[in-house]
């Protein structure tokens, strides 16, 4: 079984200030059970390598370019991260997808880059409200899933992140049955491709996480950890999430 992984996206949010937030889950959770990830802005994850120091957390990039250098302005490529101190780097979060019309073609290419400069790719996938209606969720997630995952996708370097669209931010979550259902469908589809070692690769569910539902959601078949946003940003509601996996 691999570790599990409490990660946290911190999205457009942080300033240099939030930085003290690492020193506080560092003091509660000197050596957690679980592998902590953060992915602050990119501004930031300089900065946050050092105050990690030798702590274990791990940073991760929310977002890379396809290239590795080049002419494109305002983006950020997967060596950069790295170079800045990140191991980990999302692609496809549905706010990309949608903010920035990301295709799966666009998230496989990213994460091919990721993979090689040496990170490991969280990639997202999730249905809409309206997709779950209509009874398609299944349907849209293994398309997400065959199309975001590259070539160079395995189950080390890859984690693979549920997260309905519905869910984020809205302090709406799935029943434990609908997670349960999403996660073991995608560990089956994963099993058609790493057939022997499917059960290694990370399956995190993300949206609406907290502490007062980490538990019994950690406690679903197939979950193997979270991708937290607003319950991320203090360490005072991440370090309970962290606890509890
Ligand atoms: P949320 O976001 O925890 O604020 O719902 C999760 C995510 O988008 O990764």
């Amino acid at each position: 079984m691999p570790r599990k992984l409490a990660a946290g996206n911190w999205k457009m949010n942080g300033m240099a200030a939030s930085l003290a937030e690492i020193d506080a889950l560092v003091k509660a959770h000197p050596s957690p059970a679980c592998e902590v990830l953060i992915c602050p802005p990119a501004t930031l994850i300089a900065q946050m390598a050092w105050k990690v120091g030798k702590n274990p957390i791990a940073l991760g990039g929310q977002d890379c370019h396809s290239e590795a250098s080049g002419a494109h302005t305002g983006d950020i490529s997967a060596p950069m991260l790295a170079d800045a101190g990140a191991s980990y780097v999302i692609v496809g979060h549905s706010e990309r997808r949608a903010d920035h019309r990301e295709t799966d073609v666009d998230v496989a290419a990213k994460a091919r880059a990721a993979h090689a400069a040496g990170l490991t790719a969280v990639i997202c996938v999730g249905e809409t409200e309206a997709q779950r209606d209509a009874g398609e969720t299944l349907a849209i997630i293994g398309a997400q899933l065959a199309g975001s995952l590259p070539e160079s996708a395995t189950p080390a370097n890859s984690v693979v992140a549920y997260e309905p669209v519905w869910a984020i931010g809205t302090g709406r979550t799935p029943t434990l049955e609908q997670i349960g259902e999403v996660h073991g469908f995608l560990r089956a589809e994963l099993a058609k491709r790493f057939e022997g070692t499917a059960a290694d690769m990370r399956l995190l569910y993300g949206g609406s996480v907290k502490p007062s539902n980490a538990a019994e959601i950690f406690a679903v078949a197939d979950v193997d950890g979270a991708l937290v946003g607003g319950a991320s940003l203090k360490a005072d509601d991440f370090g309970p999430i962290v606890a509890a996996l």
